[in-house]
């Protein structure tokens, strides 16, 4: 896609209705463009018979609708589908359908790659090259709705590749797609955005959006989390808990909840548990247990689902809702966690250095 023409997916009503303002016309355009794209896949600007011809040539100046393309797609026996998307540049992102009783989850990516480190995640190892635009966020979305032939996406995570809070402004633009009835509708508590814990983001994602949060927490003392999740050095978790309780009350969330990876003998003993539950005991938490999902390379492996169970039972008796999450897909390694994609030119970004904030005005 030429570069200087503006993608027309991804941008949210209010920012659509000031550009048709600008060229003269009546902000209910933006509406009528929106319901094209969201409502009806309609993806010609050809085809969007309620605007003029005039105005329809005038806007094929100044956009383009471009969706990702699909390289691959791999269905799992469990009916999860994994679709691999070109991100230019030979690269490629992972996005997955995940079929449950009474809902579709689709897990989304928000960056080519990630540049936080976890040592136990796939994505992680291939290090980061880029920020998805908010078009390639909802892109995502329009291609599985397409492949899905039915609206059957009811949830939306951002749990795919890329650590989002990294990518704040796409990823909230992107939200409040997903959220806005002109959009896809969905209920706020139907969005999950999943972090490592950048805290200056938590706080801005709080003025800036409402959606619900997960924190990948996988460990219940500082010098553990410092390993699992680095980015820990910089924002330890008594500070990462206080902003945690924040976002809940300024967007009135019943909870946020809490990823915990079980990794045989690292973090999983009823010590542990026993450390976390003291942590989330009578705050508004609820903790996911994930088995641990392995890929070529890793160094951790899987808790067995007797230590997963009495982890478990250490915090259901401290008053905690804790689940434990079902493996899902792992036969296409479309799994949490397992998620790797193809990322190019790698860019390591030290612990300190200010990439966050280029995303996050
Ligand atoms: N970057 C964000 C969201 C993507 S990862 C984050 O870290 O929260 C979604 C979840 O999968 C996170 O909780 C992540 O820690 C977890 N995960 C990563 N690697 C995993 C693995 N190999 N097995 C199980 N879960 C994993
Ligand atoms: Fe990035 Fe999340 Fe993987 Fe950590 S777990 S490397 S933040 S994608």
């Amino acid at each position: 896609m030429d570069n200087s023409t503006v993608n027309l997916l991804g941008i949210p009503q209010g920012d659509l209705e000031r550009m048709f303002v600008d060229m003269g016309e009546k902000p209910f355009r933006a509406r009528q463009v929106m319901q094209w794209l969201y409502g009806r896949s309609v993806f010609e600007l050809d085809h969007m018979t309620n605007l003029s011809v005039a105005l329809r040539q005038e806007l094929s100046d100044r956009v383009q609708i471009v969706l990702p393309e699909i390289q691959a797609r791999e269905d799992a026996a469990d009916g999860v589908i994994k679709w691999r998307l070109r991100a230019g540049g030979g690269q490629a992102i992972e996005t997955v359908f995940i079929p449950e009783e009474g809902r579709g989850t689709l897990c989304v990516s928000s960056q080519v790659g990630c540049a936080m480190d976890c040592p136990f995640c796939a994505t992680g190892r291939q290090g980061f090259n880029r920020n998805l635009a908010a078009a390639e966020i909802i892109g995502q979305v329009l291609i599985a709705n397409r492949e899905l032939g039915t609206r059957r996406i009811s949830n939306v995570v951002f749990m795919g590749m890329g650590e989002p809070l990294a990518n704040l402004r796409a990823v909230v633009q992107a939200s409040d797609i997903l959220v806005d009835d002109l959009g896809f509708g969905l209920s706020r508590r139907r969005v999950t955005v999943s972090t490592s814990g950048l805290v200056p983001q938590i706080k801005r994602l709080a003025e800036l959006s409402n959606v619900a949060l997960a924190v990948s927490l996988h460990a219940a003392n500082d010098e553990l989390r410092n390993e699992l999740v680095p980015i820990n050095r910089r924002h330890p978790i008594a500070e990462l808990l206080d902003v945690c309780w924040e976002y809940a009350e300024a967007t009135r969330s019943k909870e946020i909840t809490f990823e915990y990876v079980m990794l045989a003998g690292v973090n999983d003993s009823e010590t542990h548990a026993r450390q976390l539950a003291k942590l989330l005991a009578r705050r508004p938490a609820k903790i996911n247990l994930i088995p641990f999902n392995t890929f070529p390379g890793a160094d951790y492996q899987r808790s067995s689902s007797e230590t997963v169970d009495r982890f478990r039972q250490v915090l259901v008796r401290a008053g905690i809702i804790t689940i434990t999450r079902k493996t899902r897909g792992d036969d296409i390694s479309a799994a949490c966690g397992q998620l790797a994609g193809l990322v190019n030119n790698r860019v390591r970004v030290p612990l300190g250095t200010k990439m966050h904030h280029s995303g996050a005005q």
